[in-house]
C-alpha cells in the first residue's frame, strides 16, 4: 500500500509498568507498514561556499530513499591548504541528524560534500558503524563513499578479502568497495576506482569524496538513478532531481550507466564534467521498474522520463484492461491509497472517462501527517492500529458507492486487508482494487529490502489472483501483468527494464539465500 515518505515512527523504547512491553526495530516498523523499503539517496557538489548545506536540501528532499539514519562529509582545508575531511553521520531523519543549529558553520564547512540517507539493504540497520559516508585513510589519502544500490557479489569478494588479511569495520556491502580500491597497485585514483568496479556486480550508484575530487560511478546496467545538474558554477550529482529543485539547480543529464564523472578545480574552470567508463563495452540495461511504480518522487525525472508522466500511464494501462462500471449506472469513485498511488489514480480515473464509463476521482481516505513517535501494540492487534493511526474514510465519499481503491503494490496483503476493512466501516456498495504493478514474488537483491518469498501474499496464495481477492475480501481485484506494465513505460523499450520481482528473471544472476544481515552471522558489531 501507498505509504511512500510516511513511515510509522516508533521510538526504541519501553512501556514500564504496563503489560506490554514493545521495542520495535527498524525492521519491526517497515515488516508492519507492509511495504518494500527503499534502498538509499545520494548527494554531492562540487564548488558550492556552503556545500554541505546545499547537501542537506538534497537530503531532505531524498528523506524517501531512506529514513533510518543520514550523512555528510564535506572537503575543507586547513591553513597550510591541507585538505581534511568533516564529517557528521547519526542515526534518524535528516532533520534530527542534522538538527544543532550551528553544526554546518562549525563542523562541516568545505566547498565540496556528499551525503546519503540509509535504509540498509545489506548491514545491520541498527549499527551505527554501517552510516554512510563510510570513509577511510589509505596511502592517497582520504576517501569517502556514499552508495546507493545493492551488491550482488559482495559476500565473495568479502571473503576474498578477508582470507587477504582485510579487516572490516563494517556489515556493509559498499566497505567491499573501498578495500579493493585501497589494494589497487595503480597510482591514479580514478583508475583504481575502475580497477575496483570492474570487479563489483550489481547495482550502484556511487559518490566518492577524495582529497581533491569528487568521482561519481554508475553500475553498467544503470539499475538505480543518477543525474547531474548545475548550481551557478557548482556541479551536483544526486539520485533524482527532486534534490536538485529544492536547491533550485538546473538538470542536466542523467549519468550513464556504466559511466565515471570526475569533478575537481580543474572542471569548476573549464564548466566541463570528465567522463570514463567503468568498462569498454556496453551492458544491457536493467533500469529498476519499481522506481517508477513506487519508489521516485513522482516530482522527479529518472532514466530520461517523469516519473509522473509513467505513473499515471501505469494508472491508464490498468483501467484500459481492468476497468471497472457500477451495476446500476451510478458514478463510480476512483480513490487512492496517498500518497504513492495518487498519481496512478489519476490516470486510471481518466481513462475510464475517456472510456465513457461514468466515475469521479474522490479522496477517499485521509492520511494523518503527524503520526511521529506514536506508540503502537506489537502483535495482529497493531496492524489495525497502525492503520487506523494511519487512516480515515471519508464517508459521505464513500456511502452506498461502487469504489476502486487504486494501489501501486501489495507485498504481504496484511495491510490493504486492514485498509479494505476501513473502507467497509463507510458502508459502499461494492470494493474493488485495481494494483498497478504485477503481483511481487521473488526478493530483490539490486538495493530494495522485501520480506521473504514465503511472506509474499502472491507466494502465499500460489500466485492466484483470486485466492488474493478473497483474502482481502473484495468484489473484485485485478493486477498489471508484466507486459502490461512494460506496455506503460512509454519512451522506453521494454528491454531496458528489471522486472525481477515480479518475474524471478534477475539481470544479473545472484545466489538465493542472501540477506541483507548476511555478514552478521561472522561479524559482530556492538
Ligand atoms: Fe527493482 Fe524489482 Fe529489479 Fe529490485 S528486483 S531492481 S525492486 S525491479
Amino acid at each position: 500500500m501507498g505509504f511512500k515518505g510516511s513511515r510509522v515512527q516508533i521510538p526504541p523504547f519501553r512501556l514500564i509498568g504496563t503489560k506490554y512491553s514493545a521495542f520495535f526495530n527498524y525492521k519491526e516498523r517497515v515488516n508492519m507498514i507492509d511495504r518494500p523499503t527503499c534502498n538509499c539517496g545520494i548527494f554531492g557538489i562540487v564548488g558550492a561556499k556552503d556545500a554541505a548545506i546545499t547537501t542537506y536540501y538534497g537530503l531532505h528532499a531524498l528523506q524517501h530513499r531512506g529514513q533510518e539514519a543520514a550523512g555528510i562529509v564535506a572537503l575543507a582545508e586547513n591553513q597550510n591548504g591541507k585538505p581534511f575531511f568533516n564529517i557528521h553521520r547519526a542515526m534518524g531523519l535528516v532533520t534530527e541528524v542534522f538538527s544543532e543549529p550551528d553544526i554546518f558553520e562549525k563542523k562541516l564547512f568545505g566547498n565540496m560534500s556528499i551525503g546519503h540517507n540509509r535504509y540498509s539493504t545489506t548491514g545491520a540497520s541498527e549499527s551505527e558503524k554501517n552510516i554512510q559516508p563510510l570513509f577511510v585513510n589509505y596511502r592517497m589519502g582520504n576517501l569517502a563513499i556514499a552508495h546507493n544500490g545493492n551488491l550482488s557479489n559482495a559476500k565473495e569478494l568479502r571473503d576474498q578479502l578477508v582470507n587477504d588479511g582485510a579487516i572490516f569495520q563494517t556489515t556493509s556491502d559498499t566497505e567491499v568497495i573501498l578495500h579493493l580500491i585501497a589494494r589497487s597497485r595503480l597510482t591514479d585514483q580514478v583508475e583504481q576506482i575502475k580497477e575496483a568496479l570492474q570487479k563489483v556486480k550489481g547495482a550502484y550508484c556511487l559518490l566518492i569524496l577524495t582529497n581533491d575530487k569528487l568521482i561519481a560511478a554508475r553500475d553498467p546496467n544503470g539499475f538505480r538513478p543518477m543525474c547531474i545538474g548545475k548550481l551557478n558554477e557548482s556541479f551536483i550529482i544526486t539520485s533524482e532531481t527532486c534534490a536538485l529543485d529544492i536547491n533550485s539547480a538546473e538538470y542536466i543529464r542523467d549519468v550513464e550507466p556504466g559511466e565515471i564523472i570526475i569533478l575537481d578545480k580543474e572542471v569548476l574552470e573549464s564548466q566541463k564534467p570528465k567522463t570514463d567508463w567503468i568498462f569498454k563495452e556496453k551492458f544491457k540495461k536493467a533500469h529498476c521498474i519499481f522506481e517508477y511504480i513506487y519508489f521516485s518522487r513522482p516530482d522527479s525525472r529518472i532514466f530520461g522520463s517523469n516519473v509522473d508522466k509513467l505513473r499515471r500511464k501505469l494508472g491508464k494501462v490498468l483501467a484500459m484492461k481492468y476497468p471497472v462500471v457500477d451495476k446500476d449506472g451510478d458514478k463510480v469513485i476512483v480513490i487512492s491509497v496517498p500518497d504513492s498511488s495518487n498519481t496512478a489514480a489519476i490516470g486510471f480515473q481518466a481513462q475510464l472517462a475517456k472510456q465513457g464509463i461514468s466515475s469521479r476521482l474522490e479522496i477517499g481516505l485521509i492520511r494523518n501527517h503527524y503520526i511521529g513517535r506514536t506508540f503502537i501494540l506489537p502483535g495482529q492487534k497493531a496492524r489495525e492500529i497502525g492503520v487506523k493511526i494511519k487512516f480515515n474514510t471519508v464517508k459521505g465519499v464513500l456511502e452506498n458507492k461502487t469504489v476502486v481503491l487504486v494501489d501501486d503494490s501489495i507485498v504481504r496483503g496484511t495491510t490493504s486487508k486492514q485498509l479494505v476493512k476501513l473502507l467497509r466501516e463507510a458502508n459502499p456498495k461494492e470494493i474493488h482494487v485495481r494494483i498497478s504493478s504485477s503481483p511481487i514474488i521473488s526478493p530483490c537483491y539490486y538495493g530494495m529490502d522485501f520480506p521473504s518469498k514465503e511472506e509474499l501474499i502472491a507466494n502465499k496464495c500460489d500466485k492466484d489472483i483470486r485466492k488474493i481477492r478473497d483474502y482481502l475480501e473484495v468484489d473484485s481485484l485485478e493486477y498489471l501483468t508484466i507486459d502490461e506494465m512494460l506496455e506503460a513505460m512509454i519512451d522506453h523499450s521494454p528491454d531496458d527494464f528489471c522486472t525481477a520481482c515480479f518475474s524471478g528473471i534477475y539481470p544479473i544472476p545472484v545466489k538465493s539465500g542472501i540477506t541483507k544481515e548476511i555478514y552478521e552471522t561472522n561479524y559482530m558489531l556492538f
